[in-house]
């Protein structure tokens, strides 16, 4: 690491918590200590010590375009010259909400929010209003934000209650959270047959991304879409993640499953601070003012960040081939990182999804939390510092997903497979 990001690092700790203002920043999972970014252009990131990374993790997923993407700057500009905020509704995020309902018609309604942890716990609440029930289920190693009811990890006690994943997360508000493994139909069906008319919703990345990368089993989406019909639950799919990445209407066009409610983040602000909910517009009438449940928010539907999103949405939505571009991207760095692993005779899974995929330090089948568990983390520690010294800029985490962008070009890719063959080599 260069020795401005590490002044900056030491400095940062004495006035917020661990340096950082986001957990996974903080490399603890990796070892070592954070770049800090000066600015980014396209497929790089720049360090406060000039160094160039081809950018692998994309802010988590929103440049999925890559960086300061021209037609969203302009936007950003020509708004900026009306000043930030009003706090007063704006023809922008009418043009914003009409664009997301075109995009994901299971969204017939939408609320902006300002980032996807306020999208999830909001839609939860209106499912809870909606249904008049209090419990919802989530699953194991998927990430909703951090609202205290999603921060709960499974116990052996998890069939009929969730224990507090963090401190300052109540047991009262723990209890009415019920875990299920992901991929697990079964567990779903006891879960709902012991808890029968108390469930609200059914909450899940639809292609989780926040265990790494793992896919939905054939039928698993189908199979609870069709519990939540017979039991009036109501589904959720959270797309903050997938969200106009794995098709321009998310992972709910790519399988073919309609969900009730979808929270969406990440690429919908084109990278300012932007979340939403919505869904059937018999459910979202329950929202403040049309209706009794209360949810607000002073910045929502700001100026800024509406011009950045309705850009970004405008341009894949007017561009559905870039998703074919982005395929290939994908299935040429994934195939070409499975040849670099025959050819060095290492068994690890791989997991992959369109422009969205992992690599995992085990031989076994990755389907969910426990799967995911069984990787070897000291090893991807030593991965992603051998790419990090090679310029290849991953998520400081085994349990992220890696996010392409349409911005990696060929010479990228093949700058990628190369650092991706000698790290591998070298990590052995
Ligand atoms: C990132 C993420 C969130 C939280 O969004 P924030 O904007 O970080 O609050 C929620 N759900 C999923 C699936 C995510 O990937």
């Amino acid at each position: 690491m260069g020795k401005k990001s590490a002044k900056l690092f030491a400095k940062a700790q004495n006035y917020i918590p661990g340096g950082v203002n986001s957990p996974v920043r903080a490399f603890k999972a990796v070892g070592g200590n954070p770049l800090f970014i000066k600015k980014a252009k396209g497929a790089y990131l720049i360090d406060e010590d000039d160094n160039q990374y081809i950018d692998m993790i994309n802010s988590w997923g929103p440049m999925i375009l890559g960086h300061a993407f021209e037609p969203v700057e302009k936007q950003v500009r020509k708004t900026l010259k009306n000043s930030f905020s009003f706090g007063a509704p704006t023809a922008l995020e009418v043009d914003m909400a009409k664009i997301i309902t075109e995009m994901v018609p299971s969204v017939e309604k939408v609320r902006m929010v300002n980032s996807g942890t306020e999208a999830t716990m909001s839609a939860i609440r209106v499912a809870r209003g909606y249904t008049g029930r209090d419990k919802i289920i989530k699953f194991e190693g998927c990430y909703h934000g951090h609202g205290d009811s999603f921060l709960i990890s499974a116990g052996s006690g998890a069939i009929t209650m969730g224990e507090p994943d963090s401190p300052g997360v109540t047991k009262g508000t723990a209890k009415d959270t019920l875990l299920a493994p992901y991929n697990d139909l079964e567990a779903v069906r006891k879960l709902v047959e012991a808890n029968k008319g108390e469930i609200a919703a059914i909450i899940l990345e639809p292609v989780v991304g926040n265990m790494g990368c793992v896919l939905p089993e054939d039928g698993y989406l189908q199979g609870l879409r069709d519990i939540c019909d017979q039991e009036k639950i109501v589904l959720i799919f959270d797309e903050v993640m997938t969200g106009f990445r794995l098709a321009p209407g998310g992972a709910q066009e790519r399988f073919g499953i309609t969900p009730d409610m979808t929270t969406l983040g990440k690429i919908i602000g084109g990278g300012m601070p932007v979340g939403a909910y919505g869904g059937k517009a018999e459910i979202m009438e329950f929202v403040s003012p049309a209706g009794p449940v209360y949810q607000a928010g002073t910045l929502s539907g700001n100026p800024m960040a509406m011009a950045a999103g309705y850009a970004m949405l405008k341009h894949i939505q007017e561009n559905p081939n870039l998703y074919k571009k982005l395929e290939e991207t994908g299935e040429e760095i994934v195939s070409g990182i499975k040849d670099s692993l025959t050819e060095l005779g290492l068994v690890y899974t791989m997991n992959h999804v369109g422009s969205m995929y992992s690599l995992f330090f085990t031989n076994q089948k990755v389907k969910d939390l426990e799967t995911a568990k069984s990787t070897n983390t000291e090893l991807f520690g030593k991965y992603f510092q051998a790419m990090l010294k090679r310029g290849i800029y991953l998520a400081p985490s085994q349990f992220e997903s890696l996010f392409l962008s349409t911005a990696l070009k060929k010479k990228h890719i093949k700058a990628i497979l190369k650092a991706n063959r000698e790290s591998l080599a070298e990590i052995q």
